[in-house]
């Protein structure tokens, strides 16, 4: 029975240590990854420091025989932080984590540091200022102000101390250890700074550059069209206002044409509407390959399509369009037959409202229409 009992302690012993194992290399895995967000990822920097820090300072109190009444500090310290680390990296729960490392760090660690190695003068004052950093970069609200508020009142109480009492601080035995300690106190400080400095403008950028290509993909979605890739309505709608006034403002020409594919229900009706699909694919790719960047065209809408010549006059764009209806019914169609289209043309006249411009091309298509269709018209 007994021996029983302690197989199956020894199990859940080794299920507790192999969670702890795994949980911690998620969580290396996830910091190297940067998937962490900057608050938990800048808790887990300083609890590593704050370890590293305390088993620095064990070690040299044991070297040094510096005795023994600050190893309890530092050993409650250590003990703190590390099973805080554990409960977060196995819980997930890293804010209370936070909150006790941190405030210990602040609190506790560095306070005891501040009066046992050179007060104002040594290396620790310049650690108050990164759990301040750290504070501020993990903390939010009430929290992070209240932290802030006591560190602050702590740092003059500390310095008010030893204005008044200069003898409660332990002073360096000469000026060597003085200035070497400062040395070396002042350097980790800047490091940990600058890491942690370097951390924020580092996560900054990612979230602005994120939210920057974020923005420019909406836009692309917003203003063009799923099925063919080209500039939808929204977007031709914009430009022809925007080019209509170019043309006001400056006196340059503007034509515009809209086309609409004949027959097109039929295609529809025929071949299934995968197969009209695939057609108005295809249509995209010609007017690809057909117009110039110069022109502005797109899908305003079903079969019927649209094309600004800013700078072009009707009679200029008449024969490229042609070109376009000539590619058209010439394409290799996998259904065999021809694929016509029509259109009409409208130039810009100094004046004009928006709705009699596009009117004036689609008074035009409705007679390449009605005149047999597999034309382009300007009268
Ligand atoms: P017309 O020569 O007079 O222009 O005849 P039409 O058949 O082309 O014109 P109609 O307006 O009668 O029909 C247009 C068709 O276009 C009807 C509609 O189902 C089809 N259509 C509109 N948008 C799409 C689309 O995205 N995909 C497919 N496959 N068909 C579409
Ligand atoms: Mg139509
Ligand atoms: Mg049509």
């Amino acid at each position: 029975m007994v021996s029983q009992n302690n197989l199956k302690g020894k199990n859940e012993e080794s299920i507790a240590v192999k969670t702890v194992i795994s949980s911690l290399k998620k969580t290396i895995q996830q910091v190297y990854k940067k998937e962490l967000p900057l608050d938990h990822l800048v808790f887990l920097y300083t609890a590593a420091a704050g370890i590293l820090m305390s088993i620095f300072g064990l070690g040299y109190n044991m070297v040094m025989g510096l005795g023994i009444f600050m190893l309890p500090i530092l050993i409650l310290y250590l003990v703190t932080t590390l099973s805080s680390v554990l409960y977060s990296v196995v819980t997930q729960r890293w804010y209370g984590a936070a909150v006790i490392v941190l405030g210990s760090s602040t609190f506790l660690l560095v306070p005891f540091l501040w009066f046992t190695i050179g007060g104002a003068t040594g290396p620790t004052s310049a650690l108050m200022l990164t759990c301040g950093l750290c504070i501020a970069i993990v903390f939010k609200g009430a929290v992070r102000n209240i932290m802030l508020a006591v560190e602050a009142i702590l740092l003059v109480v500390f310095v008010a101390l030893e204005y008044h009492f200069p003898d409660i601080i332990i002073h360096y035995p000469d000026r060597t250890a003085h200035y070497s300690d400062l040395a070396f106190g002042l350097t980790m400080s800047l490091i940990v700074n600058s890491i942690l400095a370097f951390t924020v403008m580092a996560e900054y950028a990612r979230v602005r550059d994120e939210k920057m290509c974020l923005a420019c993909r909406l836009e692309r979605l917003s203003l063009t069209d799923a099925l063919t890739g080209l500039y939808n309505r929204r977007f031709l709608s914009a430009s022809i206002d925007e080019e209509m006034r170019r043309a006001y403002d400056t006196g340059s020409q503007l034509t515009l044409c809209i086309l609409d594919l004949d027959h097109f229900k039929g295609i529809n009706d025929t071949y299934g509407h995968d197969y009209g699909d695939n057609v108005l694919v295809n249509v995209a790719q010609i007017m690809n390959a057909s117009l110039t960047e110069g022109e502005i065209f797109g899908r305003y809408g079903g079969e019927e399509f649209v094309v600004l010549f800013p700078g072009k006059t009707p009679t200029e764009a008449l024969p490229v369009v042609r070109v376009l209806g000539d590619r058209m019914r010439t394409h290799a169609w996998s259904h065999g037959k021809p694929v016509t289209i029509s259109g009409g043309l409208s130039g810009y006249v100094r004046g004009i409202s928006y709705s009699n411009f596009i009117e004036a091309a689609d008074k035009n298509l409705y007679r390449a229409k009605r005149e047999g269709r597999d034309r382009i018209i300007y009268r």
